[in-house]
């Protein structure tokens, strides 16, 4: 499992629900919280490491030793929203590119947890935050979608220099082709969803 990079086109993938909470389930979500350790991230989905999984984990302190701060989310839905607020935000799949994104302030979603139960929390601030930027990943939306054309043409550069890189990584064979992702995660998700 590793961390995959913009435009990988799994972060386009849609993720449908997963059926059951199993081990290998819990083994995977364990392995996320390691890569998002590694990266110093506060927020890791399932398409980050190319897996077509309705499934994001969290840990707001980015603090491996914080276990107690640890929250998993299985297929998650938000039931309400409210308020309106912009903050800077950034992505571990878009390295070093930060900017301000309109978010809910406040938001109440329910989602089912590592035993598979369901649970339903209210969430503010970055709390709030992490989780809408989150579920976008579930639905194969970035970041970078929720900014206004000046926004983006002040990141083109850096977009179009991840861009390149892909493509590069891609010839070289380090990436597999196109049709090869979207097969495999084909098979992942006949699998589990
Ligand atoms: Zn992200």
């Amino acid at each position: 499992m590793q961390l995959i990079f913009y435009p990988h086109p799994t972060l386009r993938h849609v993720s449908k629900p997963l059926r059951r909470v199993d081990a290998q389930l819990r083994q995977m979500i364990t392995q996320m919280f390691e890569i998002m350790y590694e990266h110093e991230g506060i927020g890791l989905a399932a398409n980050q490491v190319d897996l077509p999984y309705r499934v994001f984990v969290l840990n707001l302190t980015g603090d491996p030793n914080e276990k107690d701060a640890e929250m998993v989310f299985i297929n998650p839905v938000i039931l309400r929203r409210k308020g309106t607020v912009e903050e800077s935000e950034g992505c571990l799949s878009l390295p070093e590119i930060r900017a301000p994104v309109p978010r809910f302030q406040t938001v109440v979603v329910t989602s089912y947890d590592l035993k598979g139960r369901e649970f339903t929390m209210e969430a503010s601030g970055l709390a709030a935050r992490a989780i809408q930027h989150e579920i976008d990943h579930l639905d194969g939306v970035l970041f970078i979608d929720r900014l206004s054309p000046s926004q983006l043409r002040e990141i083109r550069d850096q977009l179009e220099a991840l861009e390149r890189k892909f493509a590069e990584q891609q010839s070289a064979g380090m990436i597999a082709d196109s049709r090869r992702i979207a097969a495999r995660i084909a098979e992942l998700e006949a699998v589990r969803t």
